[in-house]
């Protein structure tokens, strides 16, 4: 085909995730389907022969790139300077320099660490030359931006090796927080990618990584990427969709793939050092269900192989600690599909889910909270009240009821603005702070229903501040001590971040900066210096914080979060009479601050959290097994149980285990259970009153147990519930 290629170009379109629907059809001819894998040998490794696309796309770019290169041999050299970030500049020439050849020179050490550069502030290819006198910067793999170029081209790889051991139709590879994946087409063969796939598609990928495969970078106008990319159907449809008529866009080779792609990437494939394909999964195009079915397959990939070792290390204790394992091992939870998305707490997890309520009920006591219960459902009148029925409705379970529309509850903000209402407020009343453990439901996506993390029915420990503008900073300041306070409990690190107000926002501007001031004096006071600031990233009806927590693993959760909203009281039209009205009543009304305020978040998705966190390895205030009484024989059944009923009455959970195991047996299933505290009792704890205690933690001392006088060991089991400490230790 005759390329027409006009140079320089600039990519003028972006071919961002992810694409609309494909119209296309798979073209005659191109029906490669992947072979029978048969012994798992090297025939089934590729397709012999490879797919024809391979050679329609390569004879296209290779025209196009002779022409490239001739534009660029015939652009002027002349002296550039490169600035660096420490201030100092190296000499180059235009055309001719890459960022590589500035990071050889500075050592040789770094032209090999690093990843991409940045030149003049954006991403640009290591070894694409240099036009012009400019800033750059030259980043590695544990830059965040690193980071997902190398992932990023690590997919290009991945759907390299699809293609060549499947001949399927690419769609997309962008690079995720912790890895990348790339999803595609099976075209007719429409079957899915199998866990014994997998070995196959990280063969044939080590070997293009072998290759050292260069990734070049070419910009082609929209007609030419859609001959190229013609025998597919979803590549089409993104260049229709995403790239204007009359621009163009930039793609890349790397061996035998072309691919759209707005770039950068490394400069070849023998930089990623160490490579995995871990999964693959079902998806739509599109995310949307009235689409074709596709295929993903994850991987992840490191510049170190150590980083890969260590990675798969974290994968196995990530899935040890798994929640649905632990729930499922513990019986504290389960899923049943005539509910999905719902969880059905069983009494060994409903005792953790008390105990959370307890744990937070026993704050709002001391802090002023009040508590409230209000409806499930409510008239989809006050949903259009509130603004859910106009921008949240897809998201909430409706019903008919008396040829009125209902909804059932997203959130409990609307129901809490009625009981304000209820009565007229005094500014002597402010703050309230009115929390309530609603039910709330949110109607996911089946597909996306995931264990505890991701459900349609859920409990928050919600509460909404109403304060006036002034009280602000104080709730705020009482906020931070209570967050202090509840993931302390936890051993929880947390980091805050400031959301400010966003170019589109409503309500009175001197209001926000009021708001914004208290809040960042708040932080600075409570959090000097560690947290940061989202300039403009607020939610348009007020300024937020953000928290997050980091559990045993490194691995970040947002569960709090503090927003402000000075919206929904205009909704509700909620006022409070200040100390100046008395005899004024023609005065606008005051309108009070909504604080939407939640610190575990969901209480399901916090004890899917918690469970990962402690490995299930429950802290006592929160076990739902806290002692095992075993006899060591018959005749002391009895008193065991005597103990066990003791314990019952000081509101401890604790079981006797009578059967007809041996001792050891019966201890080692108590350990396996997780008990934090087993007491073995036989003649001498019955003549004494006391019990041999075995403590779960406690590895020195359970070959070795100790004799604890009964009475000593209540005192000492009530304390140690009541201090809620993470040390499972009796003093
Ligand atoms: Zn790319
Ligand atoms: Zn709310």
């Amino acid at each position: 085909m005759a390329s027409t290629v006009a140079y320089p170009v600039q990519s003028t379109a972006a071919t961002g995730p992810p694409p609309g629907v494909a119209q296309g059809e798979f073209p005659p001819g191109k029906k490669k389907k992947e072979k029978p894998a048969k012994d798992g040998g090297q025939s089934s490794l590729e397709l012999h022969p490879p797919p024809e696309y391979f050679d329609h796309r390569i004879k296209i770019f290779e025209e196009a790139k002779a022409e490239y290169d001739l534009f660029v041999k015939n652009q002027p050299r002349q002296e550039i300077q490169v600035t660096l970030p420490d201030g100092s500049i190296r000499k180059g020439l235009s055309w001719e320099t890459s960022p590589m050849d500035v990071a050889k020179d500075v050592s040789k050490s770094l032209s090999e660490r690093i990843v991409i550069a940045k030149v003049n502030g954006a991403l640009w290819d290591l070894e694409r030359p240099l036009e012009g006198s400019c800033k750059l910067e030259l980043l590695d793999f544990e830059n965040h931006e690193g980071k997902r170029v190398f992932w990023h081209s690590s997919a290009h790889v991945l759907g390299e090796a699809a293609e060549r051991h499947f001949g399927c139709h690419l769609c997309i590879g962008p690079p995720t927080d912790d890895g990348f994946f790339y999803e595609m087409g099976m075209g007719l063969t429409d079957r899915n990618i199998l866990e014994s796939d997998l070995p196959a598609l990280e063969t044939v990928s080590k070997s293009a990584i072998k290759d050292r495969q260069k990734f070049e970078r070419l910009v082609l106008p929209k007609e030419t990427l859609l001959e190229m990319f013609r025998y597919n159907k979803y590549k089409v449809h993104i260049i229709q969709s995403k790239i204007p008529d009359g621009t163009s866009t930039t793609v890349y080779r790397c061996g035998p793939m072309v691919d759209l792609c707005v770039g950068p990437h490394v400069p070849h494939t023998g930089r990623i050092k160490a490579f995995s394909v871990l999964k693959s999964s079902a998806s739509y195009f599109l995310g949307d269900q009235s689409n074709d079915s596709l295929q993903r397959v994850y991987g992840i990939s490191f510049p170190d192989a150590k980083q890969l070792t260590e990675y798969k290390a974290f994968l196995a204790e990530a899935a040890r600690r798994d929640h649905r394992k632990i729930g499922k091992d513990q019986e504290l939870f389960f899923f049943h599909e005539l509910s999905p998305g719902s969880g059905f707490f069983l009494p060994h997890g409903t005792r953790i889910y008390n105990a959370l309520m307890e744990l937070m009920r026993s704050e709002y006591r001391k802090r002023n909270y009040q508590e409230v219960i209000s409806p499930n459902m409510f008239n989809s009148k006050l949903w259009e009240t509130s603004g859910h029925w106009q921008n949240y409705k897809d998201d909430m379970f409706l019903l008919d009821v008396e040829k009125e529309k209902f909804g059932l509850k997203p959130m409990n903000c609307p129901g809490h603005c009625l009981i304000f209402d209820s009565r007229d407020r005094s500014y002597k009343e402010l703050p309230i702070r009115m929390a309530e453990f609603g039910v709330l439901h949110r109607n996911e996506a089946s597909g996306a229903l995931t264990g505890l993390t991701r459900v349609r029915r859920f409990v928050q420990d919600d509460t909404h501040i109403f304060c006036t503008p002034q009280q602000i900073g104080e709730e705020i300041a009482g906020l931070f001590d209570f967050l202090e306070k509840i993931y302390g409990i936890f051993g929880f690190e947390f980091q805050l971040e400031l959301s400010t107000r966003p170019d589109k926002f409503l309500g009175e501007i001197e209001t926000w900066n009021v708001a914004e001031k208290q809040l960042s004096e708040a932080l600075e006071k409570f959090h000097p210096g560690k947290w940061e600031l989202n300039e403009g990233d607020g939610a348009f009806y007020g300024p937020k914080i953000d928290i997050k927590i980091r559990d045993a693993l490194r691995r970040s959760f947002q569960c709090a979060t503090i927003q402000l909203d000075f919206q929904l009281p205009v909704k509700f039209n909620l006022k409070y009479r200040s100390a100046e009205d008395h005899d004024a009543v023609d005065r606008p009304p005051n309108r009070p601050v909504i604080i939407h305020r939640a610190i575990l978040g969901s209480l399901e998705r916090f004890i899917g959290i918690v469970t990962e966190h402690f490995a299930g390895k429950w802290p006592f205030w929160m076990s739902p097994r806290q002692v095992l009484l075993i006899p060591v024989a018959a005749p002391y059944k009895d008193y065991a149980s005597e103990i066990a009923d003791r314990l019952a009455a000081l509101g401890l959970w604790a079981d006797v285990d009578n059967g007809e195991n041996t001792l050891p047996k019966k201890i080692r299933n108590g350990e396996i259970a997780q008990y934090n505290f087993i007491f073995v009792v036989g003649q001498d704890e019955l003549d004494s009153r006391s019990v041999n205690v075995r403590n779960r933690d406690d590895v020195g001392t359970k070959a070795r147990s100790e004799v604890v006088p009964l009475d000593v060991v209540e005192r000492q089991l009530v304390a140690l519930k009541e201090s809620r400490t993470l040390n499972n230790r009796l003093v």
